[in-house]
C-alpha cells in the first residue's frame, strides 16, 4: 500500500479520509522541529507528503525526495516553498486558502483591540500585585471608534478583518495591494493608497500580505518613521516582514503607539524580549488559525489535496497550476 507521510499531529477525520482512500499514514507525533535532512529521511517509503509547519520545500528536498508525487500544506503561506524548484520538478503542491481566512482575522482583531486597551500588560500588572486602588488617570488605552484601519495586502484575510473593524467600531478602511480589490472597495468603500499614503494615514495598520523577497523587513526604520504616533501596528502574516529590532526601537522612541504580532522574527521568540514587557505590546505564538473548527477545516482540506494528487488527479488548490500544463 502506498504511504503518505504527515508530519505533525492532524484530526482523526482527516486521517480515515486519506486511510479510507487506500492509503497508509506515518504520522510524526514528536513535538520537535524537524530539520530538513531529517525530513528527507522520513520521507523514505512514501508517495505523499502532507507538511504542518515551516518545513523547507526546496530545490535539495526536492531533488533528495524523487519518490514524492505532491505535497499538501497545511496552510495558506506557503513561503517556505521554492516555486520554480517545484515546477522544475513537477511537482503538484496545495495550501489551505479561505477556511482560517475568519479565525486569522479574528486574531489581528483580537490583538487590534487588545494593544488599544494595553490588555497583556494589564493582566500582568495584577499577576504583579500593581491592581491597588481606582486612578481615573491611569491604565488609559485609546479608542477605535471612527478610526482609519490601513491594510496592508487586502486579500482573503485582510477583507476579512477589514470587515470586522468597520462593522465593529465604523472605521475608514484604506488599502495599498499590487492591485485594486473592487469588492473590497464596493462593499467597504475601501480606499486604495500607496504604501507610503498607507504608513501615513493609518491609525491601527495590519499585515496581510504573503511573505515575499519584495514584502521582507517591508516594516523597518524608515516605513515606521512615517507612521503616525498614535499607530498601532499588527502582524498576523509573517514575522519577517517586519524589522523587529527597528520595531522595539520604534515602539521605545514613541515613533508609533504599539504593536500586536502574532508572528515574530525569528519564531519562536526569545522569552527574555523586551517587546513581551512593554505596556502598548501584544504577542501571541502564531496562533492565528488555531481554533478546534479551523484546524480540523485545514486538515481536512490538506488531507483532499494529498489523496488527489496520488490518485494522479489535480490538487484541488494547487499553488502551482503549471505542473499540469
Ligand atoms: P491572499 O488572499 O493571497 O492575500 C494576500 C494579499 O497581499 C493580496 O491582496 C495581495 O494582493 C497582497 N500582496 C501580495 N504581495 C504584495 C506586495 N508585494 N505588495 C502589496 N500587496 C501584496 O492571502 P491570505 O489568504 O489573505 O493570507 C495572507 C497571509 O497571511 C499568508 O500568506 C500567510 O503568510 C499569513 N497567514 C498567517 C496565519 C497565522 O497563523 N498568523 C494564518 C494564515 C495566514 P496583490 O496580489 O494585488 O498584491
Amino acid at each position: 500500500m502506498e504511504k503518505v507521510l504527515i508530519t505533525r499531529r492532524i484530526s482523526d477525520d482527516a486521517l480515515a479520509l486519506i486511510r479510507n482512500s487506500g492509503y497508509e499514514t506515518t504520522v510524526y507525533a514528536e513535538l520537535k522541529n524537524i530539520s530538513q535532512d531529517e525530513l528527507i529521511k522520513m520521507c523514505e517509503g512514501h508517495v505523499g507528503l502532507l507538511s504542518v509547519g515551516p518545513n523547507q520545500i526546496d530545490e535539495h528536498f526536492l531533488g533528495a525526495c524523487p519518490q514524492l508525487k505532491g505535497i499538501a500544506l497545511m496552510s495558506v503561506g506557503y513561503d517556505k516553498v521554492d516555486l520554480e524548484a517545484a515546477n522544475k520538478h513537477r511537482m503538484p503542491i496545495s495550501n489551505t486558502p479561505d477556511v482560517l481566512s475568519e479565525a486569522t482575522a479574528d486574531t489581528a482583531f483580537l490583538l487590534m483591540l487588545s494593544v488599544a486597551r494595553n490588555a497583556f500588560y494589564m493582566h500582568k500588572s495584577i499577576e504583579r500585585g500593581e491592581w491597588n486602588f481606582f486612578d481615573p488617570m491611569q491604565n488609559l488605552g485609546q479608542e477605535l471608534y471612527g478610526k482609519t484601519l490601513g491594510v496592508l495586502g487586502l486579500g482573503r484575510i485582510g477583507l476579512e478583518m477589514a470587515k470586522k473593524a468597520k462593522a465593529a467600531y465604523g472605521m475608514d478602511i484604506i488599502y495599498h495591494n499590487r492591485n485594486r480589490n473592487e469588492q473590497a472597495e464596493k462593499e467597504l468603500g475601501a480606499k486604495y493608497l500607496s504604501f507610503d499614503e498607507l504608513l501615513q494615514q493609518s491609525d491601527v495598520l495590519t499585515v496581510h500580505v504573503n511573505l515575499t523577497e519584495e514584502t521582507k523587513g517591508l516594516f523597518d526604520k524608515s516605513a515606521f518613521s512615517k507612521m503616525k504616533p498614535n499607530a498601532i501596528f499588527i502582524n498576523t502574516a509573517r514575522g519577517a516582514i517586519h524589522n523587529e529590532e527597528d520595531l522595539l526601537l520604534a515602539l521605545q522612541n514613541g515613533t508609533i503607539w504599539g504593536a500586536g504580532l502574532d508572528v515574530t522574527n525569528p519564531e519562536p521568540m526569545d522569552s527574555n524580549n523586551p517587546l513581551l514587557n512593554m505596556e502598548n505590546v501584544c504577542v501571541l505564538p502564531h496562533i492565528g488559525s488555531a481554533t478546534k473548527e479551523t484546524r480540523e477545516k485545514m486538515a481536512m482540506m490538506a488531507a483532499e489535496n494529498i489523496v488527489a494528487a496520488l490518485k494522479g488527479e489535480r490538487m484541488p488548490q494547487v499553488i502551482n497550476p503549471e505542473v499540469y500544463k
